[in-house]
């Protein structure tokens, strides 16, 4: 059986993140990462085919040629090959242009099981996972927190507010899962010198099958057209006791903000 995860590169959270002329993520600003919601992903997987026999776990990323690192983390976790579909043309892609990248190169590696993160940390639409599904005709189960998988179906726990739900499809088919699924583990010394050795296959538009003109910037169903940096935090508000006085001034800080 094989289980592709899908992973995205993202800017790193702790870094000065800004925006490019076109309002794309500025990539050259800040170093990038696999996505954090997606190391659950793929802690998943791994544990699936640590519980199940003859199960091949392959990440999946769609980005620039830096995406590779976060492939590296994935491989370094323990999955056992990589995907990487770079092209200039996918640049400005937006999750429909992203999607159906992401479902064209499936098709092509071909999978049973695929496994996303439930949202990256940088656009955080959350709707990729859908759209990948719809666009590969197989059943979604979204916002997992559990997975057990059979040899024909995989069967999710999802947890809402009032109940939780236990729902179940038939294979191949696509899960998402939260950060309440599992803890990451962190790649061992063993699990980093064995990912130099791991095959990672480089895939352009062309291998897969997309025209150039479905996606990017100028095919984008939707576009940010102004993107503004928030203003920097101002210093807070320092009370000092002196004399006994400071409850009263913090209370009356408190009132003056319509806290109390
Ligand atoms: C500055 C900026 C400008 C943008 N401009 C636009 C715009 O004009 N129009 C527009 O519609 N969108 C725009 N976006 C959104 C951007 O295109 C999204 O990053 C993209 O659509 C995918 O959505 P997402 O990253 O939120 O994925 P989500 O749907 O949140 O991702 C969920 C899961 O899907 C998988 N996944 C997502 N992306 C990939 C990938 N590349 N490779 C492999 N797996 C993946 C991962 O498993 C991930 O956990 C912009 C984003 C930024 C930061």
């Amino acid at each position: 059986m094989k289980i592709v995860v899908c992973v995205k590169h993202v800017p790193d959270a702790q870094g000065d993140r800004g925006f490019a002329a076109d309002t794309t993520t500025d990539r050259e600003a800040v170093d990038g990462l696999l996505s954090e919601l997606d190391e659950y992903a793929v802690e998943e997987a791994l544990r699936l085919r640590e519980a199940g026999e003859d199960i091949e776990v392959v990440a999946l990323t769609v980005g620039p040629d830096d995406a590779r690192d976060a492939l590296k983390k994935a491989l370094q976790m323990g999955a056992d090959g990589a995907v990487l579909v770079s092209d200039e043309a996918v640049h400005g892609s937006d999750a429909v242009g992203t999607s159906l990248v992401v479902a064209r190169a499936l098709q092509h590696v071909g999978f049973d099981l695929v496994v996303t993160g439930m949202a990256s940390t940088d656009g955080s639409m959350g709707v990729v996972p859908a759209m990948v599904a719809e666009r590969l005709g197989v059943p979604q189960v979204t916002y997992a927190s559990e997975v057990t998988l059979s040899a024909t179906s995989v069967r999710i726990r999802r947890d809402g507010d009032a109940a939780s739900e236990t729902v179940e499809a038939s294979l191949p088919a696509l899960v998402s899962v939260t950060d309440q699924v599992n803890e990451p583990r962190y790649p061992s010394f063993k699990g980093i010198m064995a990912a130099k050795k791991k095959p990672v296959t480089e895939l352009t538009l062309a291998d897969i099958g997309v025209d150039a003109s479905e996606v990017g910037l100028d095919a984008a169903w939707a576009k940010a057209v102004e993107a503004t940096a928030r203003p920097a935090k101002q210093a807070g508000t320092v009370v000092v006791d002196s004399g006994g006085d400071g409850a009263e001034r913090l209370v009356e800080f408190l009132a003056a903000q319509k806290l109390v």
